[in-house]
């Protein structure tokens, strides 16, 4: 109800303001003074105030000001009442302190109460059209709210994504139409059932967990799970967000969210980690059937629910692994493969794939067409335990061969049914395991080469390989000691450049000389041509080729050697036995001088012969004692001299006092010598002396001999100690001899630790120089002639 101010300090014009306005039904409030006014503004809502002007204190016109401050208040209507201010300027005061009239006393009370009335009337007015505007703005937002809730609606309906709404208490109360589509369920069904029906079992755990704590929380709920669409009964990847929104005091008013299908994105990277895997599962192993048989392992149950591995052999399929998610059908599995083999001309499966050497995808396999497929009842039954929804069959092949078909099958197990793109997959797991065997055939053959060449390295024989070019390719170790030239030297070159005349060598196998380190050295070699070239074997025969030699030599000069003197013995003895020729008794006699000193010469080659073959096999024994060089040379001497040719003489040339003694098997000794004398006369067929000594030199004692024969020319210095080397093998110069005593001569030497060598004489002759080590020099280190010096 409207209220009136009335405001006087004096009570009985209260009483009478009160008297004039009661027949207006309103209530009145009273104020003694300008403070008491403003008190009663603050407490009331007032349509009119009557004031009085003159007041101790806020007089009427101060009272007003500050009510017109007051924003609450500023607009509330002022009757001036006075008795007294009736000029000009302060009825103006009043006004412009924002009095809306003016009233004297004494008044009309009529007048004043119909003026009070008036205002009364406006505040009224006011009030209600107050209220109406309040109602409409109510109602304006209500249709506000409406509107906005209508329209995130009709944003929620279009989105492309299941969209939903929780209460707080998690109830669902609103899932778009997507969503209701995918599920294929009525909204108050959905609400009742919640997720539990259409999630994945495997996921409803985990769901139910996070989506508790996100209430509990009330924070953003975020979880991937498997969502079963209605259409085909697939499980399908979806990333389920929720966040809350909260009033002004954080309390949830309700949860917004949505469900996006992130199946194929899943699909794609396990997709991608599989094939990752596989790969490090199909390096494993270098052996192709366990490689393959792998396949089927790795497959399930990533990406089947059983699987089969099936291997060409003769022409047909012969499985190789089965695997299922159920441990239990495995042997089911082989169970259909073992009764009902794979027949050759079926229209689908594995068969089919062999003959095609095509993929073959089965998206929906319904039970009338496994009825069909079935060659009886119990194969029928197989299949159905088995369960098979949707299969795929890949070909496998590795170096442009079929080697045999991989089959996924998806059963009832994880509901799955295969598409495009997981035969796309199926076939990029088929190209790897392809080239897994190809790269495992590869590394076997690598690995076998390697072993070759092993065995290359260490064979005796020299090998090497030429390619059709002519560029040697490999050269073993033995190739490059034989030959003695580094691999580096000639792998990479053309043979003929390196070994000229080589090349020519084919299967048999030809004698080639080859010089290393400036020597010459004798190789057999033969050659193989197969596809990649020629690989030649070839092995040193330098040694094997000098045996040869000498024993061609040996044949020669012994045949030679023997055949004078028995050719002079028998002679001598034909001509003593005929009966019909008469003989001096002188002729005679030489006849059989001839026959004694011929029988002697054989003697001496036979026994030459055999002293070089002990010394060869190293069975010659030695006599080692302690001689003195000087009474050795003198006796040497001596004995020459007894059966020298006439006119020839050995001279005793140098003799030294103090030459040391020696440790030497003597005899031996001797026949060194005395071969050396005998050589001397041999070789000087124009005579001459023939000198020998003996001195000491530098702890070694050095014999001599030397002539003034034939010489010896500086490069076959050497070579003439060599086994049947001699200068004039054809003896043109008439002088015999089996090359065996300056062999022989050298060996005996040096078994005594001693040297022989032979220089040429300036005015023509040779010098031959035997030197043997002082005898104290070798018994420290034998010990021998401590004892049979003492
Ligand atoms: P043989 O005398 O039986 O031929 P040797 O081994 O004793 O065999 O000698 C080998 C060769 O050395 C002889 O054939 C000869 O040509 C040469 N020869 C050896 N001694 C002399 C020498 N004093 N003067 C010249 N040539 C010699």
């Amino acid at each position: 109800m409207a209220k009136i101010l009335l405001v006087d300090d004096r009570p009985e014009n209260l009483l009478a303001l009160e008297a004039i306005l009661e027949p207006l039904g309103k209530r009145l409030l009273y104020a003694s003074s300008g403070d008491d006014a403003l008190r009663q503004l603050l407490r009331h809502d007032v349509a009119v105030i009557l004031l009085d002007v003159q007041m101790p204190g806020l007089d009427g016109f101060e009272t007003a000001a500050l009510i017109k401050q007051r924003e609450r208040t500023r607009h509330v209507p002022i009757i001036f009442v006075t008795a007294i201010s009736k000029e000009e300027e302060q009825v103006f005061q009043g006004y412009s302190a924002g009095a809306v009239d003016y009233v004297f006393k004494p008044f009309n009370p009529d007048v004043l109460r119909s003026k009070v009335a008036v205002f009364i009337e406006l505040h009224e007015k006011n009030e209600q059209l107050r209220r109406q505007a309040e109602q409409l703005k109510e109602q304006e937002l209500a249709d506000l709210r409406r509107e906005s809730e209508e329209r995130y609606r009709f944003l929620a309906e279009a989105q492309p994504e299941q969209i939903w709404t929780a209460l707080p208490s998690g109830e669902l109360d609103y899932v778009n139409q997507r969503a209701l589509d995918y599920f294929a369920t009525p909204f108050p069904e959905l609400v009742d059932k919640g997720w539990a029906e259409v999630v994945h079992p495997e996921d409803l755990g985990r769901l139910l967990d996070l989506w508790q704590t996100a209430l509990a929380t009330a924070e953003p709920y975020e979880n991937e799970l498997r969502f079963r669409r209605a259409a085909d009964g697939a499980y399908r990847w979806h990333l389920t967000r929720a966040v809350p929104m909260t009033d002004r005091s954080g309390a949830v008013v309700r949860w917004f969210g949505s469900n996006v299908d992130i199946h194929d994105q899943k699909r794609a990277e396990e997709a991608q980690r599989f094939l990752v895997d596989a790969g490090a599962v199909l390096a494993a192993s270098l052996d192709y059937r366990s490689t393959l048989a792998a396949v089927a392992s790795l497959a399930v149950p990533r990406i089947a629910d059983w699987a089969r591995v099936d291997v060409v052999e003769d022409g047909r399929l012969h499985t190789l692994a089965v695997e299922h998610v159920d441990p239990r059908k495995i042997e089911l599995a082989f169970e259909l493969t073992r009764r009902y083999p794979q027949n050759p001309e079926a229209v689908q499966g594995p068969a089919l794939v062999l003959r095609t050497g095509r993929s073959e995808l089965a998206t929906e396999i319904g039970d009338e067409q496994l009825a069909e497929l079935a060659q009886d009842d119990f194969h029928l039954g197989l299949v159905r335990e088995l369960g098979v929804q949707s299969y795929i069959c890949v070909p496998l092949v590795a170096h442009g061969e079929l080697l045999g078909v991989i089959s996924l099958v998806a059963a009832a197990e994880s509901g799955r049914r295969y598409g495009s793109e997981d035969l796309a997959l199926a076939e990029e797991l088929a190209r790897r395991v392809g080239t897994a065997v190809e790269n495992a055939k590869l590394y076997r053959e690598v690995a076998g080469r390697a072993q070759a060449a092993r065995v290359l390295e260490t064979v005796g024989d020299g090998v090497f390989l030429v390619d059709a070019d002519g560029i040697v390719r490999l050269w073993n170790g033995a190739a490059e000691a034989i030959a003695g030239i580094a691999r580096d030297e000639i792998v990479g070159r053309p043979l003929d450049e390196v070994l000229p005349g080589w090349e020519r060598v084919r299967t048999r196998a030809e004698t080639l000389p080859v010089e290393r380190e400036g020597r010459e050295r004798w190789v057999s070699i033969s050659g193989v041509a197969f596809d990649e070239g020629i690989v030649y074997a070839f092995h040193d025969i330098t040694e094997e080729r000098a045996l040869e030699q000498i024993r061609q030599d040996l044949v020669a000069t012994v045949s030679h050697e023997l055949r004078t003197p028995l050719a002079a013995i028998y002679g001598s003895a034909m001509t003593l036995s005929r009966g019909d020729l008469e003989l001096e008794g002188e002729i005679e006699q030489r006849l059989l001088n001839v026959i004694v000193e011929e029988s002697a010469r054989l003697t001496t080659i036979v026994n030459d012969l055999l002293l070089a073959s002990q010394l060869d096999s190293g069975r010659l024994a030695a006599q080692i004692d302690s001689c003195d060089p000087r009474e050795l040379a003198l006796s040497v001497a001596e004995a020459a001299a007894t059966h020298l040719p006439k006119g020839r003489r050995v001279v005793v040339d140098t003799v030294a006092d103090d030459v040391p003694r020696i440790a030497v098997d003597e005899a031996q000794l001797r026949q060194v010598l005395d071969n050396l004398l005998d050589n001397a006369v041999k070789y000087s067929p124009a005579g001459g002396d023939v000198r020998l000594g003996v001195e000491a030199i530098d702890g070694a004692v050095r014999f001599f001999v030397a002539d003034d024969g034939l010489g010896i020319p500086p490069v076959e210095q050497e070579r003439i100690f060599e086994k049947f080397y001699r200068l004039d093998p054809d003896m043109t110069g008439g002088v015999g001899g089996t090359g065996l005593g300056l062999y022989i001569a050298r060996e005996l030497v040096r078994r005594v630790g001693g040297r022989i060598w032979v220089e040429a004489n300036e005015g023509g002759g040779s010098t031959f120089r035997v030197e043997i080590p002082a005898a104290a020099d070798q018994l420290t280190q034998t010990g021998q002639l401590a004892a049979s010096r003492q």
